[in-house]
């Protein structure tokens, strides 16, 4: 039986531990946090990742959303529909630590180890036999086993100290600050069904349910936000509260729409989050360690990066099954040749839009509203081929 080392236990992580031992690999997770992440905003599950998450038995519940709504936040005029009202179904608003848990829950079914408290620091492959690659972590401790994946994100040790150091992310010149709110019993109307985003001059604010019974929004501002020199000056950033709260007060005050201000006023914490990306292409693999999720093509947020993750861990899977009889590094080719053009195309489409997260005049604005309408209608088709799209059914090439 093979037996695989998967340093991240995020969301590729997991997702990659219960495909792979569905084809007989013996899989440990080595995390570094020292429990699951309690972390993180409501992320946005596709219809695809939906549907792959429903094939490995892991339960999701969250807001059901049929389309998120694009308004104009100046005007309160609605711009356009991203509808998932087509024959591939619905998408679901989770927080991100209820999708974690139902993801380990189904993980500990799977009968899958999880070490926490693991920060990799280094990779050394050994000779041949029993034990292909080591995995040494910061607590003195080290793993071996005949292949690596890494699932550890945007930051990946495994990529900056082993297949690609120079590959570190880039920052994109804008941070979200996110909170989640009490949404009952509000004074004005809301003027979205389950997802909206508000869109103006100074950035945009998703506003979402994001529980079934629809008494929690989550409130996300996308922003213009100059860079920090450092991990501790963004830090320093992120706990200025009173700043962020005036910073969100400026950019979201005077808005259309009153239930924005009533739910900007019930915030009681930001999380401040710079958004980063990696530059495009890239190496994947190197040797017997292979890279998946954000730590191969970290993006910008655009509300289906978590799903190309699930995508990345289940096409992965299957093609070390139809390379069982062959070398990883076979298997490893073929992976990455299958994969490019899904993820470059979905790369390109994520920067673009965070590429429009900046303050802009009056006129830019009114023509960005033009453009997103007349985008919105032009793409639909090809947004629905998305969402219709079944890594299970991708061939495999090689
Ligand atoms: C705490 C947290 C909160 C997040 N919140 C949001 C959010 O609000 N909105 C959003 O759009 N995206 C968020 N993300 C990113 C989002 O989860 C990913 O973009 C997406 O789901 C792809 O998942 P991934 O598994 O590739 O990476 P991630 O979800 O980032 O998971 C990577 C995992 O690797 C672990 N790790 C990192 N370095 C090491 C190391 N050296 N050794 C061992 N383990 C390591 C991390 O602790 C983490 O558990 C968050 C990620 C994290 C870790």
């Amino acid at each position: 039986m093979k037996s695989c080392i998967i340093i991240g236990g995020g969301i590729a992580g997991p997702v990659a531990a219960l495909a792979l031992s569905r084809i007989g690999i013996k899989c440990t997770i080595y995390e570094l946090r020292d429990s699951p992440a309690t972390i993180g905003g409501a992320i946005n599950l596709t219809p695809n990742a939906l549907k792959l998450l429903a094939s490995l038995d892991v339960q999701v519940a969250g807001c059901v959303v049929n389309d998120i709504e694009i308004f104009s936040y100046h005007t309160g005029s609605k711009l356009a529909d991203l509808s998932f009202r087509g024959p591939s179904g619905h998408a679901v608003r989770i927080v991100r630590e209820d999708l974690l848990r139902a993801l380990l829950d189904a993980v500990e079914k799977a009968d899958v180890s999880i070490v926490y408290g693991s920060k990799l620091v280094s990779i050394n492959e050994m000779e041949h036999g029993e034990g292909d690659v080591e995995a040494v972590f910061e607590n003195g401790t080290s793993a071996k086993a005949d292949f690596v994946v890494g699932c550890d994100g945007m930051y990946s040790a495994t990529r900056m100290k082993f297949v690609e150091p120079e590959r570190v992310p880039i920052y994109t010149d804008a941070a979200s600050a996110y909170a989640i709110v009490d949404g009952r019993e509000l004074k004005a109307p809301v003027h979205f069904r389950e997802t909206a985003v508000n869109s103006g001059m100074y950035g945009s604010l998703l506003s979402s349910f994001i529980d079934e019974k629809r008494e929690k929004i989550y409130l996300s501002a996308a922003m213009q936000a100059e860079e920090q020199k450092d991990k501790d000056g963004w830090k320093v950033r992120g706990a200025d509260h009173e700043k962020t709260v005036h910073e969100i007060q400026r950019r979201f005050g005077a808005v259309a729409f009153t239930c924005l201000p009533e739910l900007l006023g019930r915030v009681e914490e930001y999380t401040y989050y710079p958004v980063y990306k990696l530059a495009p292409g890239g190496n994947w693999s190197r040797e017997k360690v292979v890279l998946l999720g954000d730590a191969a093509h970290g993006m910008p947020p655009q509300g289906e990066s978590t799903g190309l993750a699930i995508e990345d861990a289940m096409l992965f899977a299957r093609v070390l099954d139809k390379f069982s009889g062959r070398s990883v590094e076979e298997a490893f080719v073929a992976y990455e040749k299958t994969r490019r053009p899904r993820i470059d195309s979905a790369y390109k489409q994520a920067v673009m839009r965070w590429s429009r997260v900046k303050d802009k005049s009056w006129a830019v604005q009114k023509l960005e509203e033009l453009f997103t309408r007349a985008w919105m209608w032009y793409m639909a088709d090809e947004f629905e081929k998305n969402f219709a799209y079944d890594i299970m059914k991708e061939e495999i090439v090689g």
